[in-house]
C-alpha cells in the first residue's frame, strides 16, 4: 500500500478511473476521500461553486495557489476553453509528482518544473519526501489538520463521526470501484489546455509569472494553499501586476479554518468586489465557504 496519502489515493484512482476521463478520476478521488481517508481537495460539493465559477469567467489564464493531489487542478482543466493555460504552483514535491500523475490519468498533460530528474529519487518512489522545505511543509499541515479536528471538536461533533462503524453515514465500506471502469483502455483526452505545475514556494514563484509566461494578467486565481498565506500573497499578486481589473479570486475555506485577516482585507477594499459563498468543509458536515472577489483595478 502506498507509503503516504496522495500515493493512496493515486493508487485508487488508478485501480478504479477510467484513463483520459477526468471526471470518472474526480469520482475516485471523492469517492476515496469520503469513505476511506479524508484529504485536503476542494471536495464535490465546493467542487461545484469552483465549477460554476471557471464557466462563468471563462478564463485564458488561470493560477491555482496549492495544488496537492491536482484534484481541484483537473476540476478546473476540464472546463478551460482551448488554448487556455493554467499555471498551478505546489512547494511539495512529493505532492507535485503525485498531482502530475493523477492528472495523466485523467488526460491532463501537466507540465512539471523543475522536472523530476532534479529532485531527489526517493520522492518517485512515493517515500515521504525530504528537504527543509517539505519537511516544515508537513509539520505545517499537521498543524492545520489538527486545527481542523479541533475546530471540529470544538462544534462538538460527535468523535463517533470519525469511526468506521456502518451506523455512520460517512464511514467507509470500502468504496467499490465503478464496475466495468476498472482496466479499461484510454477512452479520450478531455483536455485541450496546457498545464504548468511548479515546484515552490508561492512568495518564490509568484514574482517570477510574469516574465515566465509573458504574461499581462491573470483572468482567474483559485486560492487553496495555507490559509496564513492568502494575503500576502494576493498583495503580491497586486504588487507583480498579475491582476487586472475583471480579475476574479476564488479563495477556499474562509470559514474553515478560516482566513479572517484575508477576508477582511477583501470585504473592506474598495478595489474588491467581494461575494461569500456558503458551503460545507470537504467531506464532512462542517460549514465552510468559498469567496469570490472581483478585483475592479
Ligand atoms: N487545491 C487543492 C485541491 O482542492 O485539490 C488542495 C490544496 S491543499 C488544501 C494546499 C496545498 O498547498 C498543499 O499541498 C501545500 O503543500 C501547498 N502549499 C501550502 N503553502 C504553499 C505555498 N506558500 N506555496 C506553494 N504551495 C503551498
Ligand atoms: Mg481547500
Amino acid at each position: 500500500s502506498g507509503k503516504s496519502r496522495p500515493m493512496r489515493i493515486l493508487q485508487y484512482v488508478q485501480r478504479t478511473a477510467v484513463q483520459g476521463d477526468a471526471n470518472s478520476v474526480i469520482s475516485a478521488v471523492d469517492s476515496y476521500c469520503a469513505n476511506v481517508e479524508w484529504a485536503m481537495n476542494v471536495g464535490d460539493m465546493k467542487g461545484e461553486i469552483l465549477d460554476a465559477v471557471v464557466l462563468d469567467v471563462r478564463p485564458r489564464w488561470v493560477l491555482e495557489l496549492g495544488t496537492y493531489c491536482g484534484y481541484s487542478t483537473m476540476r478546473i482543466a476540464r472546463f478551460l476553453p482551448p488554448g487556455a493555460r493554467l499555471v498551478t504552483l505546489e512547494m511539495n514535491h512529493h505532492y507535485a509528482q503525485v498531482a502530475k500523475q493523477i492528472l495523466g490519468h485523467a488526460g491532463v498533460d501537466a507540465q512539471l518544473s523543475p522536472s523530476p530528474s532534479s529532485v531527489p529519487q526517493s520522492c518517485t518512489q512515493g517515500e515521504e519526501p525530504v528537504g527543509g522545505a517539505t519537511h516544515s511543509s508537513q509539520r505545517r499541515w499537521r498543524l492545520q489538520e489538527a486545527l481542523i479536528y479541533t475546530t471540529l471538536h470544538c462544534l462538538q461533533l460527535p468523535l463517533q463521526l470519525f469511526s468506521r462503524t456502518p451506523q455512520n453515514p460517512l464511514a467507509a465500506s470500502t468504496p467499490k470501484p465503478p464496475e466495468e471502469t476498472a482496466g479499461r483502455q484510454q477512452t479520450k483526452r478531455s483536455s485541450t489546455c496546457k498545464v504548468d505545475l511548479l515546484v515552490g514556494t508561492s512568495s518564490a514563484l509568484i514574482p517570477q509569472l510574469k516574465k515566465k509566461f509573458d504574461l499581462d494578467k491573470f483572468d482567474l486565481v483559485f486560492i487553496d494553499h495555507w490559509k496564513t498565506s492568502y494575503l500576502p500573497d494576493t498583495k503580491l499578486l497586486e504588487e507583480c501586476g498579475l491582476l487586472a481589473s475583471g480579475t476574479v479570486l476564488l479563495a477556499d475555506n474562509v470559514t474553515c479554518p478560516g482566513a479572517p485577516d484575508y477576508l477582511q482585507y477583501v470585504r473592506n477594499s474598495p478595489r474588491y468586489k467581494s461575494l461569500y459563498f456558503p458551503s460545507q468543509l470537504e467531506y464532512l458536515q462542517v460549514e465552510d465557504g468559498m469567496e469570490k472577489s472581483i478585483f475592479l483595478g
